[in-house]
């Protein structure tokens, strides 16, 4: 078709963080998954980064909300919203057919799965491919999926903690649960308030665990001061909290991630076990980046754990690669799930 120019993007729609690779051009856009809405006239005010900026800060005429919940679409029309506003931001043409391969919690119905697709299509896709997270996380993290070694990948996001183990191009055993970085958040603002009378918001708790969370014993353990408002007099207030402290508060969570890592494990054949055992579990998400995770799960698992080089961004680098080698390489066709109806 002259005149008419196809352009191959990757996107990883995540529930904190929407990322986008272009090929050729790599990853382009990396923006939190937020949209802020005028509440009177249900108008898109800002998306992205810009509208990040007005969570827990806005009037009452204006709401800056997260349209994806633990890990599938829950406001439809506002994902749409920002997926067009991503796309349109990420193309360096103005006219263009935009093919797109997109990640998808593997633990989605077909009813959000066939969304999602709908959801890229009305935003302006021509095309659209979806593959499953984990797949992706693999692939992003250099894991030779397409082999017949068993390959294990654990990604921990903002709404959802995927275990996935991986042979011959195929996920052969996962495990999905809500719990993931929001929760761990929830879970130290929880704390605060028990432990202080203090009400901090889920940006401060996401601050806090950034800053001073871990998993596993620090070697020197460290104080932070959060912010918030007093219970009691209703001023604001801030109180130094301890990293140890911080652990206790989302030790439950931490079990969880533990305890599905380990299911996931006991589940497998044995064949592919043994190959973990022997190769190892990879982190990715950014739930990985806290400190000691890694450590956590080998010693509850007795395996190795390695987090992968940048793992706030396996995902997109994995739709990527598929995207630039389905072409050529015919059997990676078998990761994309389902192609859209064209
Ligand atoms: P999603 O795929 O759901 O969009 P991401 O993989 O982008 O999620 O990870 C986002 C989550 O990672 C958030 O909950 C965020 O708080 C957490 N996170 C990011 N950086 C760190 C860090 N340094 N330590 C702990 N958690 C982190
Ligand atoms: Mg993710």
């Amino acid at each position: 078709m002259r005149g008419y120019f196809w352009e191959d993007l990757g996107i990883d729609l995540g529930t904190a963080n929407t990322l986008v690779c272009v090929e050729g051009r790599g990853i382009v856009l990396r923006e939190p998954s937020v949209v802020a809405v005028d509440t009177n006239t249900g108008t898109v005010l800002a998306v992205g980064a810009e509208a990040q900026r007005m969570l827990g800060r806005t009037p009452s005429s204006i709401s800056a909300i997260r349209p994806l919940r633990d890990g599938v679409i829950a406001d439809y029309d506002q994902t749409q919203a920002m997926l067009r506003h991503f796309i349109g931001k990420s193309s360096s043409r103005r006219f263009v057919f935009h093919r797109v391969v997109i990640g998808i919690p593997s633990g989605v119905t077909e009813v959000e799965r066939l969304a999602v697709i709908e959801a890229c299509r009305r935003a302006g896709a021509t095309r659209a491919y979806v593959i499953e997270e984990p797949m992706a996380a693999a692939i992003g993290a250099g894991l030779p999926v397409a082999e017949p070694t068993g390959s294990m990948i654990v990604d921990i996001g903002g709404g959802t903690t995927e275990v996935a183990i991986i042979s011959l191009a195929g996920i052969v055993n996962c495990r999905s649960i809500r719990i993931a970085g929001d929760e761990i958040d929830e879970a130290i603002a929880n704390y605060i308030r028990r432990a202080y009378n203090l009400f901090i918001g889920e940006r401060s708790a996401e601050r806090a665990k950034i800053e001073i969370g871990s998993a596993y014993p620090l070697e020197e353990e460290m104080t932070y001061e959060v912010r918030g408002r007093d219970l009691v007099t209703g001023l604001p207030r801030g109180v130094i909290i301890s990293s140890e402290d911080l652990r206790v508060a989302i030790q439950e969570e931490l079990n969880a991630i533990v305890e599905t890592v380990k299911l996931t494990l006991e589940t497998a054949p044995p064949e592919l076990a043994a190959d973990i055992i022997q190769r190892g579990i990879v982190m990715a998400g950014g739930g990985a980046l806290l400190r000691g995770i890694d450590r956590l799960i080998s010693d509850e698992t007795g395996i190795p754990v390695v987090v992968a080089h940048d793992p706030l961004s396996c995902v997109v680098i994995g739709t990527g690669q598929v995207m630039e080698e389905v072409h050529r390489n015919p059997q990676l066709r078998k990761v994309l799930v389902q192609a859209s109806r064209d």
